[in-house]
């Protein structure tokens, strides 16, 4: 018998994206209702991101300030504003699996971006800009990256971008660093292990696009912070894009390819769920050989 609230560890379900049902409106509608209106009715996620306030408000606003009042049309207002950060799932749903409500509010965001990619909805502008590892690698081309930054700070070109892609002209774009993070970092430091009890004691560094092509300072600083406390690191071999922004847009089959272009490169054969873009990547072969994985982050 399910008890009141969800006291054990979530589970995760394996996301059934190569179903038919997967992408059957009908029954994402009737999905996306049921789990709205759990959420109408508990409301706890409402300060974690944009999705929660634009469900509340979208059900607030509606005649019969309930899910059935709100038009299914502005169901994917909801989906937008999702990240994919899964903190609603990890950290504050009561009703995840094995709960019987069974709620997995991440997940089935993702069937909806997922749905909505398959119908074409997703722009080509966002394809574009969602190529970080292809934007980095040309804007990363000395005077191309001057340019790229030159570019991104002028009113009148981005005036043009705006136009052109509709990027807000206001929008905070990221500078594009002339000497990449893999390009200047020192590849490893051969530390000796010291204190393997509760951790491998040693790190690969996988950098991420954001800290390889935009801000190797994160990544350098970490460096630094490893080699003062005498922990080794080594960085991992190869490094390609994790798929993550892909995933944002619902391209499931773009993620699975990537991955399995990675596994194929690094000799290994996936075994994880789609939503796991670091252990897919490949990084692989340097953390089973016994490194704990560091990515830095922003947050
Ligand atoms: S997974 Fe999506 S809905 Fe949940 S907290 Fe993160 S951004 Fe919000
Ligand atoms: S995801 Fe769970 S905790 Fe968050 S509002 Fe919905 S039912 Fe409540």
């Amino acid at each position: 018998m399910a008890r009141e609230g969800n006291l054990e560890a979530p589970t995760r379900h394996p996301l059934d994206w190569l179903s038919e049902d997967f992408y059957n409106e009908e029954s994402l509608n009737a999905e996306l209702e049921r789990v709205y209106d759990i959420c109408h009715g508990c409301r706890r996620c409402v300060s974690l991101c944009q999705s929660f306030p634009t469900l509340f408000d979208l059900v607030d606003e509606s005649d019969t300030m309930e899910v059935d009042g709100v038009d299914k049309k502005d169901y994917m207002k909801v989906v937008d504003q999702c990240y994919l950060c899964d903190l609603c799932y990890m950290t504050k749903c009561p009703y995840t699996p094995p709960h019987e409500w069974n709620l997995d509010f991440p997940h089935l965001m993702l069937r909806a971006k997922a749905v909505k990619f398959k119908k074409g909805e997703v722009l080509a502008r966002d394809k574009f800009l969602s190529d970080t590892d292809g934007l980095g690698k040309f804007a990363g081309i000395p005077i191309v990256t001057q340019t790229v930054n030159a570019v991104n700070k002028s009113s009148v070109a981005r005036g043009i971008l705006e136009n052109a892609l509709g990027v807000d002209k206001k929008a905070w774009l990221p500078e594009f660093a002339s000497t990449k993070f893999r390009s200047g970092a020192k590849k490893s430091a051969n530390h000796p292990v010291k204190d393997g009890k509760h951790t491998p004691g040693k790190v690969a560094i996988y950098s991420t696009c954001y800290v390889n092509y935009n801000e190797p300072g994160m990544g350098h600083d970490l460096l630094a912070i490893l080699d003062h406390n005498e922990i080794p690191y080594v960085m991992v071999e190869k490094e390609a894009c994790c798929g993550m922004p892909k995933l944002e847009q619902g391209d499931l089959q773009g993620v699975a390819e990537k991955k399995s272009h990675q596994h194929s490169a690094s000799g290994q054969a996936g075994q994880r769920g789609l939503r796991d873009p670091y252990a897919s990547s490949v990084m692989h072969t340097d953390v089973q050989a016994g490194a704990a994985a560091d990515v830095p982050r922003l947050c």
